[in-house]
């Protein structure tokens, strides 16, 4: 049975990057015989909002829950629309309402890519950030009073479930399982934040019990971000709470160069909603229209989102051709962010027909 995606391109280099990345799983899906379907949908776009006046329209949910995967672009176009509507309004709306409550993001350093860390090689800089994404410190539960006046006060505060918590941890636990360093490392601050973090550490604590060959360490978020820099390669999974995993989600694939490359997933582990796949960058406004983005990120996603259908071996084969296009470092096909004088299609083509070959 064919396996149906949801596509949905966005705005700025989005709408540039998504044909590659779908051009890279025609190439992969005929390769391993996978049956898949991709769907196009023109809403969560900012032309879309200046349309209709709002991002999505009321029946999105049932639109899109039938759906085996989402496969996302970029969006966002402050000169049109303000982030916090684009955003809020469609990404953050899927996120939430098909209860994606994983986000990960793989940070791994490519052949023919300088890492900003100097002296870093392939081989030194490969782990997951694994960041809990419905809860947390981003829960909008707070409020204001005696607003405007010299005694304003506001309080927002950080809401941690057991579900939630346990369920994040789980997922990280299970990922480090499939490693072969079998090595997991907790973000917290218990030092700092004196209820929720020493909680988070007590649930890590709990959950180790039953991943006795795993290899436990926590650190404290301000040397832990130190230690990314200074020492990425201690790195195989590393989970934390929904900002201190955020921090770490940007992090992580800025010291593997290119935010062009980077990619990610949302992802609803039990399968009851779709799955959002998606490239770490945005919308990039300047560069959009010139047709130089780097499609990798997207087609990386693309990657992912095979991985999480349970073709990892089709995934394996899309991320390998990424390698090697980046390794034979051909100036004429790929694009600037990454030293070449290529276009978005160029390297496209030129990965596509890597996987095909
Ligand atoms: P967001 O608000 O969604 O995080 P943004 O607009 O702040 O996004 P990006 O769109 O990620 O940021 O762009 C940041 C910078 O990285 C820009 O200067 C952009 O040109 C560059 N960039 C982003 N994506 C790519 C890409 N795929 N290829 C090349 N350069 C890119
Ligand atoms: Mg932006």
């Amino acid at each position: 049975m064919a396996h149906r995606i949801a596509v949905i391109a966005g705005d700025g280099i989005g709408t540039e990057v998504m044909p590659e990345g779908i051009r890279a799983l025609e190439a992969t899906a005929k390769r391993f015989n996978i049956d898949l379907e991709f769907t196009t949908f023109e809403f969560g776009s900012c032309d879309y909002y200046l349309e209709h006046g709002k991002m999505l329209p009321d029946n999105w949910f049932e639109q899109l829950k039938g759906f085996d995967a989402l496969f996302y672009g970029a969006v966002g176009w402050p000169d049109k629309v303000p982030d916090h509507i684009s955003l809020w309004g469609s990404l953050l709306q899927f996120r939430r309402q098909f209860d994606q409550y994983i986000n990960l993001r793989p940070c791994r350093l490519m052949p023919g890519i300088k890492s900003p860390l100097a002296g870093r090689k392939p081989g030194d800089i490969d782990f997951y950030v694994v960041r809990e994404n419905t809860e947390g410190e981003y829960s909008s539960v707070g409020g204001k009073m005696y607003e405007g006046t010299e005694r304003e006060i506001v309080i927002q505060e950080t809401v941690m479930s057991r579900i939630g918590v346990d369920r994040v941890l789980k997922y990280a636990f299970d990922l480090a399982q499939t490693r072969p360093r079998k090595k997991l490392t907790s973000a917290t601050k218990s030092n700092g934040i004196s209820i929720t973090m020493p909680y988070w550490d007590e649930r890590v604590a709990e959950m180790a019990k039953q991943y006795p060959e795993i290899a436990v360490d926590k650190f404290h978020i301000d040397i832990l971000t130190a230690n990314f820099v200074l020492h990425p390669d201690w790195f195989d999974v590393v989970v934390g709470s929904n900002l201190f995993g955020d921090i770490l989600s940007d992090l992580g694939p800025a010291c593997t160069g290119t935010i062009g490359i980077a990619p990610s997933a949302n992802i609803n582990p039990e399968g009851k909603f779709p799955s959002l796949f998606e490239p770490v960058h945005g919308s990039a406004p300047d560069i959009a229209g010139k047709g130089i983005a780097n499609p990798i990120g997207q087609i990386w996603s693309g990657a992912m989102m095979l991985e999480h259908l349970g073709y990892k071996e089709a995934g394996d084969a899309m991320v390998d051709a990424i390698e090697a296009v980046l390794s034979e470092g051909d100036s004429q096909v790929l694009t600037r962010d990454v030293g070449g004088q290529g276009t978005t299609v160029s390297l496209g083509k030129a990965i596509a027909e890597r996987i095909g070959s």
